[in-house]
Parts: C-alpha cells; structure tokens; sequence
C-alpha cells in the first residue's frame, strides 16, 4: 500500500489536548499544606518486600507512602470505603492530568462517580521531572504486574505479582473469598515507579527508581478510602518483575490526622452531578 498523498500534511497538525483542565474544580493546596504541617500519624502499617498491606483512611486525612529502607516501586489500588464499586480510574486520571502524576493532582474514580478520590500534597520525588527519554516518576500508564501476563510470555505461574498481592490484601481485609476479591482489584497508580512510552516503537519502558531510603508520596483522601499497596516483586523496577530476581524494599503506609478545625472550609466532594439518563 502506497503512501496518500497528504500524509506529510496529517502528520504535521499540532496536537490539541483531550481535556483542557482550567474548568476542572482546583484543590485548595494552601488549605492542604497547613493542614499537613500540623498533622500527626495515628495509624501505620508495612507493605513487606513482594505482599501487599491494607489500609483505610477517613475523608479529611493524609496518608503517606514511604520507601523508607531504599528504592522500591509500590501499586496502589484505592476504593471508596464503603462500597468497593467505586474505584480509582487510572485511565481518566490519565487523560486529565497525563501519563505520570504529582503535586496537585487527583486521583479520579470510575464512572458513573467520577470524582476526585484523593489528591497528591506533598511529592519528595517532584525534582524528576520529565526526562530525555520521556520517563518521570508516579505513574497511571502501566497496568500492575499479573500472573496471567506472566503465563502468557513465559508459561510460568508466580504468586506474588502486584496482582495477587493485592487480591490477598483485599480479600483479607473484607473478609470477601479470592475469586470474590480478584475482580474489584484495578489498574494502579504506580508509586515511585520510573515509566514512559519509547519515542520509536511506542512501548512500555521503565528505569531504576530514583526514589531514596525515606523518600515519600503524600495524598489526601477526599473520601472515605479503603487502600491496598502492594511492594512490587520487581524492586527499583530497573531491571526485571514478575519473579524473586529483584531486590526489593518494604512500604510503609501512615495515616495521619489533621488538627480539628485543620480544615475549615473543605467539603467531601459529592458524586458526579450527571443524571444518568443517556438520552433516554
Ligand atoms: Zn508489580
């Protein structure tokens, strides 16, 4: 098949963003930071190396993630507390704010909620950036690491993928079965992952994390979240996944809880104002 003729002419128009984001409903970071400055743990639990841990925040506290012993990649899965419908989005969250996320940004759940679940207040990893290859760190384009996956390429079966670490998690702390767990568990937001898509053959890339021991990601849960982290198999991500190969770090999670009055002014965001009716 021949080239068409305007070919060159399609493929040099300028890129239009998807979803301009002026009208987007702005946090109150201001509000946030001071709120964080004078808040204290009250709650903490450890992802160990390849397992995940569980956790539940309130609407109106921080959590914290914490690659405290050294460089460790950690997949997020978030749902609303009472109702595991509501889930993280990863693809919105994507489309809205990009392929990796900081400082400012939300976390987004599925429709037909669509609102922010949590939003990103303190990043010790913001100096990253945006590299030469197109890599940056946090993010919403990978999926998490799976043992069907792992089938399909190499015929093995490992257990403590992302995956399976966090259907245990989840099954632990709702008491539901694994098979009853599994289908609830979500694409990821990928902590202190290094990711990007090769500018040649547009594939799935990642780099050793630049995360050092003590280094950690800050979000403010929005509503009522159930979390669950998993400490990757694949360690820094820098060289492998999927296996025992990596060497591989601890996660630790905080809960913290602002003064009373901390937020004076903030409200829980209600649902997705959208009527359902579909034209009908
Ligand atoms: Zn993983």
């Amino acid at each position: 098949m021949t080239d068409p003729a305007d070919r060159a002419a399609h493929r040099a128009l300028k890129p239009v963003i998807c979803y301009p984001v002026e009208t987007l409903p702005r946090p109150d970071m201001a509000l946030y930071r001071a709120a964080l400055a004078s808040a204290r743990v009250t709650g903490q639990t450890l992802a160990a190396p390849r397992d995940a841990a569980s956790f539940r925040v309130p609407a109106g506290h921080f959590f914290r993630i914490t690659a405290a012993e050294g460089p460790q990649v950690g997949d997020l899965n978030l749902w609303h507390a009472h109702d595991l419908t509501e889930r993280f989005y990863s693809g919105k969250t994507r489309a809205l704010h990009g392929t990796h996320v900081g400082i400012g940004d939300r976390l987004w759940s599925c429709l037909p909620f669509l609102r922010p679940m949590a939003t990103i207040v303190r990043d010790d990893l913001d100096w990253y950036g945006i590299d030469a290859d197109g890599g940056a760190v946090h993010d919403v384009i990978g999926t998490r690491c799976d043992p069907y996956t792992g089938m399909l390429l190499s015929g093995t079966s490992y257990h403590h993928c992302c995956h399976s670490n966090l259907t245990r998690a989840l099954a632990d702390a709702t008491g539901l079965s694994l098979a009853q767990a599994e289908p609830h568990v979500h694409d990821v937001l990928n902590v202190f992952m290094c990711t990007g898509f090769t500018r040649e053959t547009g594939q799935y890339f990642m780099k050793a994390s630049p995360a050092r021991p003590g280094d950690s990601l800050v979000l403010f849960a929005e509503i009522d979240l159930l979390g669950a982290l998993s400490a990757c198999p694949g360690g820094d991500c820098g060289a492998t996944h999927s296996s025992d190969a990596a060497l591989c770090h601890p996660l630790r999670i905080d809960i913290l809880t602002p003064e009373p009055g901390a937020l004076h002014g903030w409200t829980s965001p209600p649902r997705n104002g959208y009527d359902r009716s579909h034209g009908r």
